[in-house]
């Protein structure tokens, strides 16, 4: 695939390889089946990719398998493998802004978040992950004086990788980044609906020197290379990040399998509270950017926003206006300004449309927005804000994954803690407060891996990442990702 783009932000080519990359190279599918991979800004097609099925899972997990016993793993020191994942951020950076222009593209993402958020996201991981390849260390543990005991931590060998298509290049770096520092060898899936930055990684893998096999990147559908993935008997760990149902699916063909190990990052309904004591601009800035920022398709979006009684109005009124403002900076990802992209497919346009119609089905007021956005073929679905929410709603209870905020009042803490609590996810969650105690009190209650505190969304490469509850199992990120 390649293209010659001239826009106001990247002027230049950007093109990707379009087969399966396996063993060190780009092959065709044994089966010989593509996928269609969409603008969502246009609505058209921009190319089609190699389709892997359980036959291509198969020769990528040999692959895989052989690279490990002769040419990764241990034998490589860590140091060694840090210089190659080191070498590989080199490469990033030197192509970053047409990656980030790819994403833009594949994904529709505004240039200012894929250039200015993900791309970067992507570098910090994989160079933190290569500083840690040579800081494994095991235990001694004394016993009695004439026993020592030791740990050590050895790779699992070949793991499969799964990712979702919200934030792609980004789930490719926090899969393979820490596996890779720790000595496995990967077969990695990108979402069938955005492969594209995965596979032009695969060129930088190439470059970077990585030995053969040692990388396999194949995209494909989820019922068919997916299922291959977690069904196949020689890898030993997936990781999974996307849905709360494919997780469900992941684990259940890891029972029936080997046993492999799997971690899953799953959906989530994150609660948002705001105290009447709140800080209201900070409020409102954070509260705007956990909903709206990559079109509501984050998986720790703060999509239940819960207000205090003496705070509503004012924040209302400050919100929708931050929302409007979003709204005047929709369009095409690479016109200078655009905060406001497209949702990533016509499925995904049909989901978001169909949670809007059910809030106003059961009762919710859309202060604002509230429908598509026609500017033009892609899929653009205004900012949207729900008031007069109950905890009944589907919108207040299941994952839109949409630009949509439902926004419920409520009088007291205790009430606000039961309310946020009152879902099957477990994800993130956020407090705005300007009192300590009540901050560190209602962080504690809540039920999610990850609270924020006068801030959402935030982050970052070197803190663990994840949820309980239906939202996962396992974390990503930090010393946790090198140690599961
Ligand atoms: P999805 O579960 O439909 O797909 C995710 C990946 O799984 C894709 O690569 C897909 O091809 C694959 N897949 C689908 N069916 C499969 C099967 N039967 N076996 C194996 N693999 C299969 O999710 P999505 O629509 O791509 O992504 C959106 C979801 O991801 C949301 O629920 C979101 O919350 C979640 N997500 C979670 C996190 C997190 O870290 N917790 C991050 C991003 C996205």
């Amino acid at each position: 695939f390649s293209v010659d783009l001239d826009t106001p932000v990247y002027k230049g080519k950007v093109s990707c390889p379009t087969g399966l990359f396996i063993n060190g190279k780009f092959v065709e599918a044994v089966e010989g089946g593509t996928i269609d991979i969409v603008n969502p800004s246009t609505g058209k097609v921009l190319t089609k990719v190699a389709a892997a099925t359980s036959a291509d899972v198969d020769i990528a997990v040999e692959a895989a398998r052989k690279a490990y016993k002769t040419s990764w793993g241990l034998k490589v020191p860590g140091s060694k493998r840090g210089e190659y994942l080191n070498k590989l951020a080199d490469l990033l950076q030197a192509n970053i802004d047409e990656f980030a222009a790819l994403e833009c593209l594949n994904v529709g993402k505004p240039w200012s978040e894929s250039r200015g958020f993900d791309l970067e996201l992507t570098l910090k991981t994989i160079r933190y992950y290569a500083g840690w390849a040579d800081k494994v260390e095991g235990r001694t543990i004394e016993t009695n004086d004439t026993k020592l005991a030791y740990t050590r931590h050895e790779p699992y060998g070949v793991v499969g990788q799964i990712v979702p298509w919200n934030y792609p290049i980004t789930m490719v770096s926090w899969k393979i980044a820490p596996a890779l520092a720790t000595g496995n060898v990967v077969v990695l899936k990108p979402s069938e609906i955005t492969p594209l930055t995965a596979l032009k990684l695969a060129e930088l893998v190439v470059e970077a020197g990585f030995p053969p096999g040692v990388v396999n990147i194949i995209p494909g559908y989820g019922a068919t290379a997916g299922a291959a993935i977690s069904l196949h008997p020689h890898i030993r760990k997936i990781a999974f990040t996307g849905s709360t149902l494919t997780g469900r699916k992941i684990q259940e063909a890891s029972a029936k399998s080997n046993l492999k190990v799997v971690t899953l990052e799953l959906g989530g309904k994150s609660p948002n509270i705001i105290f009447d004591d709140a800080d209201l601009e900070q409020a409102v800035k954070w509260s705007s950017i956990a909903i709206f920022s990559n079109s509501g398709q984050v998986c720790t979006a703060g999509s239940r926003i819960f207000v205090q009684e003496g705070i509503y109005d004012a924040f209302i009124k400050a919100f929708s206006a931050a929302a409007q403002n979003i709204n005047h900076k929709t369009g095409d990802p690479f016109a200078e300004g655009t905060v406001h992209g497209p949702v990533v497919s016509q499925t995904q346009l049909d989901r978001v449309l169909g949670y809007i119609k059910s809030a106003k089905d059961q009762g919710a007021k859309a202060f604002i927005g509230g429908e598509r956005h026609d500017i033009s073929d892609g899929y653009y679905v205004k900012p949207t804000i729900f008031t007069d929410c109950t905890p009944d709603m589907k919108v207040v209870q299941e994952e839109v994954f949409g630009p949509v905020a439902a926004v419920v009042k409520f009088k007291t803490e205790e009430e606000a803690i039961e309310m946020a609590n009152d879902t099957e996810y477990g994800l993130a969650s956020a407090v705005f407060t300007e009192n300590v105690g009540r901050a560190i009190r209602v962080s504690n209650a809540l039920e999610a891996g990850m609270t924020w505190v006068n801030c959402n969304v935030a982050t970052e490469y070197n803190v663990p990442f994840g949820g309980y509850k239906q939202s996962g199992v396992g974390r990503e990120l930090g010393s946790y990702a090198i140690s599961t």
